[in-house]
Formats: structure tokens, C-alpha cells, sequence
């Protein structure tokens, strides 16, 4: 198989502002193996290696890649374990290559994962204002589009402004849409336990890493109201998270892949938990890798709202979209392997 690939610079129309600090642009990588193709869209604030990393990596790969033939089904599809290291990277490879498995069956990539797969992924929106006059213009939008949920950002402010935003979004949304928060384990236990006890009155649906250890969620759930969500902690844990939260969010692009992401559901659906499918700000493929991957879990239950709307928030993209959200939801093509033009 023959790997090659290109640098590409995603650039935000706005910073956004999280607990890990400002997001102004994302550094990665197009890959092309055969004629599958991926992206690693690395963020190493997120345990992710950087794009210096992630493209020694790649050239590792080219090599090692050289020797192999292409995967005739989709348990062929084998990575060397050295990737684990470099997810971004591990993530851009495996998506080419089942991207080009489900070229080569005909079938759009989400029925090489679940047979019957469909086509709609129900979406969040991610606000991203800060003032709270356009936080609430950006909510009433996303209600009027038909977004069910709507996910804010915490803990980068002091906690009466993210009580005062979150009001404020309850409020514009109105008290049908669903409201979700995201500290990125911003809050020590005791902040989170506070903030959570003041935003059950908000009828939040479920907060993601309220604090950044896994012994502290296992604390926070079940204390208040609010349903408690690794995402930050799930790549790094080695499976102890599963009961000790009630969702865990999934990232293809920290994770490695659509297959570990897929396993990771699996593990958690067993043990009763919510997996959320989302991306970290991924371009045009990684989005619509992700989409693959959450209709595919759809096919085995219902899932909160997946976070792959965020496509708005960048200036630029590595391709067009071929399945933009409307109405709050993604629809899919029915053209073979990935999806992208
Ligand atoms: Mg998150």
C-alpha cells in the first residue's frame, strides 16, 4: 500500500475559549493510502502527539505500509501497535484505509461497521459566544434550526459568568432543548460540585469533565441531578472509567480510530453508560469519519446528540461538505466508503 500525505491548517473564524485555553487554528495532516483517504488533525492539549510527532509517525508508517497489502474485509484491518502512540496519526491511516475497503465493497463506510446503519446523525450545537447578548442571538438560532441540543463551555470564567451564560442560553433556547455543559476538567471537585448543585436548576442534561481526575468524577456522579461525562479522561484510562461515570464521550482523533472509538461504545453501552460520538474540531473527513462511526452506533440504540456541528466555526476546510447539519441533524449520502467529495 502507498501512503502519502499533506499539511493542512484549519483555522477558527473565532477563538474559542475552553478551560484548556484559546483554540485559534488546528495543524495536521490529508492523507491518501491507495485510494482511501483520512485525516489526523492532531491536539496534543488533548493527548494527542503534535504535528511534528504525528508526521514522523506517518513516514514510519509509509514504510512499514509499503510491505502490506490492502485488507480484503474488515477483520484484516490491522495497525502496527507502535501507532497507539501517535493517535492522530493511527486515526488518518485506519480512516483511509477502510474508507478505501468500503470504496472497494460499494457500501457507504458506516455499513462496514453495522449493516444497518442509517443515514441520520441528530446533532448538538456548539455555542461559541461569549457575551451573553450574542450567546443568547446564537441559541435562539440553533432552537429556531432545530438543534434538540446545545453544549456550552464552562469553567474558563469565573463561576457566576457560566452560571449567568448558562441562564442565559436556558432562557434564549427555551426549556425543550437540551442543555449541555463542558468544563474540559476546568473545576477542582469541590468548584465542580458547587457549580453542579447551582446548574441542576438549569435542567443541564449531563456536564463533560467536570474536574480532570477519574476518582473525583466517580464522586461528582450521582451527587446532583447533573449526569456526569468522561471525555478528557477516556483516553486516558484503561477501561476503570466505565463505572465510575454515567456517558463517556468519544473522539475517533484522540482515540486512534473509528474501531477503537467503536469498541470503547461497545464497552460502554454493556455497562449501561451513554456514548457520545463527537470530534476535537476535526476538518471535512475527520467530521464525516465520526458521522460514519455515530450512525453506525445508532443502528444498536439511541445516543445523545453527537457533537459534529462544528464545521461553522472554521474559516476554512479541507474539502467541501457533503453532509452539512440542518434542522439539527446530519444526513448522509449513500455513496460508498467515507463520503467525502
Ligand atoms: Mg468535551
Amino acid at each position: 500500500m502507498k501512503l502519502t500525505w499533506e499539511p493542512i491548517r484549519l483555522r477558527l473564524r473565532a477563538p474559542l475559549f475552553t478551560a484548556h485555553g484559546e483554540l485559534r487554528e488546528r495543524d495536521g495532516f490529508l492523507v491518501r493510502l491507495d485510494e482511501g483517504r483520512g485525516e489526523a488533525t492532531a491536539l496534543p492539549w488533548f493527548g494527542t502527539e503534535d504535528a511534528a510527532a504525528c508526521a514522523r509517525a506517518l513516514a514510519d508508517a509509509a514504510a512499514a505500509l509499503a510491505k502490506l497489502r490492502a485488507p480484503e474485509g474488515l477483520e484484516e484491518v490491522a495497525l502496527p501497535p507502535w501507532l497507539d502512540a501517535t493517535p492522530a496519526a493511527r486515526h488518518a491511516i485506519e480512516l483511509a484505509l477502510l474508507d478505501g475497503l468500503s470504496l472497494r465493497a460499494s457500501v457507504p463506510l458506516r455499513r462496514l461497521l453495522h449493516p444497518r446503519a442509517g443515514n441520520q446523525v441528530p446533532v448538538s450545537a456548539l455555542l461559541a459566544s461569549r457575551e451573553p447578548a450574542a450567546l443568547a442571538r446564537e441559541a435562539r438560532t440553533a432552537g429556531a434550526e432545530g438543534f434538540g441540543t446545545v453544549k456550552l463551555k464552562v469553567a474558563h470564567a469565573p463561576l457566576e459568568d457560566d452560571l449567568a451564560r448558562a441562564a442565559v442560553v436556558r432562557d434564549a433556547a427555551g426549556p425543550d432543548v437540551r442543555l449541555r455543559v463542558d468544563a474540559n476538567g476546568g473545576w477542582t471537585e469541590a468548584s465542580a460540585l458547587n457549580a453542579l448543585r447551582r446548574l441542576a436548576r438549569l435542567s443541564v442534561e449531563l456536564c463533560e469533565q467536570p474536574s480532570a481526575d477519574i476518582a473525583s468524577l466517580r464522586r461528582l456522579r450521582g451527587a446532583t441531578p447533573v449526569a456526569i461525562a468522561a471525555d478528557e479522561s477516556v483516553p486516558r484510562s484503561n477501561g476503570e472509567l466505565l463505572d465510575a461515570v454515567d456517558a463517556v464521550v468519544l473522539k475517533p482523533m484522540v482515540l486512534g480510530g473509528l474501531l477503537p472509538a467503536l469498541e470503547w461504545a461497545r464497552l460502554a453501552r454493556a455497562r449501561g453508560l451513554r456514548a457520545i460520538v463527537t470530534t476535537s474540531l476535526d476538518g471535512t473527513l475527520g467530521r464525516l469519519g465520526a458521522a460514519q462511526l455515530a450512525a453506525a452506533l445508532l443502528a444498536d440504540g439511541p445516543m445523545p446528540d453527537a457533537g459534529l456541528a462544528t464545521a461553522r466555526l472554521l474559516e476554512n476546510d479541507v474539502c467541501e461538505d457533503p453532509a452539512p447539519p440542518a434542522h439539527g441533524r446530519i444526513e448522509l449520502p449513500e455513496t460508498p466508503g467515507l463520503g467525502a467529495p
